[in-house]
């Protein structure tokens, strides 16, 4: 079990993201200056750690690590406690091969996949929209197509 914070809270969900810019935007990008953009953008809105994820998702399925488990994160306002923040990085190849209905590729998702089931005591996998009025990550997350 993952423990958060000073209060030690149990990290029992993993909450899904996109980065809610233009698709392909991130193109030909390592990880690292993603991460790294992504940070400026956190930190510029006042993050006081920067990066307010626990982790991205590049198209190709590598990922790169952001917060620390055990720190909260700022992605989710209401639910940053006692949960993961991962991002999936969009990819023009999505709609170059026009399929709108994938919000990530299949490297992302075997990826993510992979990473969860190593992840001790993770019991659901949710959207930001399902806490927040927004696109984000533009699919209804189901428990059960990811754990
Ligand atoms: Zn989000």
């Amino acid at each position: 079990m993952i423990l958060q914070g000073k209060s030690r809270v149990p990290v029992r969900e993993v909450v899904l993201h996109c980065a809610a810019i233009p698709t392909g935007y991130f193109d030909g990008q390592r990880p690292f200056q993603v991460f790294a953009t992504i940070n400026r953008w956190h930190t510029e809105r006042g993050f006081t750690n920067g990066f307010g994820y626990h982790g991205l998702f590049m198209p190709d399925g590598q990922f790169y690590e952001g917060r620390p488990f055990t720190m909260i994160g700022a992605h989710v306002i209401g639910h940053n406690s006692g949960t993961l923040g991962f991002l999936l990085i969009e990819s023009r190849k999505i709609t170059q091969i026009g399929d709108f209905d994938d919000w990530f590729t299949r490297q992302q998702e075997l990826s993510l996949k992979a990473r969860l089931r190593v992840l001790p005591g993770i019991e659901t996998v949710s959207g930001h929209n399902d806490y927040a009025p927004k696109l984000c990550p533009g699919f209804k997350v189901q428990t059960q197509d990811w754990l």
